[in-house]
């Protein structure tokens, strides 16, 4: 907990990762759950979360 990881300031924290498994709240994984991906986090993840939002904007590209 006292390491930094930017990836927990990233909006799609805030759902599960579906293709690590990391709960909402809790950074990527690599190599099975052994090493954090702290930086950033996996694609299936950030459109998760754009999915979830589609219902509240029409564009999915305001991040860039
Ligand atoms: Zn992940």
């Amino acid at each position: 907990m006292s390491d930094q990881i930017p990836a927990l300031e990233l909006p799609q924290i805030s759902v599960p990762c579906t293709y690590c498994g990391a709960d909402p709240g809790a950074p990527c994984t690599l190599h099975g759950g052994r090493r954090v991906r702290p930086y950033d986090t996996h694609q299936d993840r950030t459109a998760a979360y754009n999915a979830t939002r589609t219902t509240a904007r029409t564009t999915t590209e305001e991040a860039q």
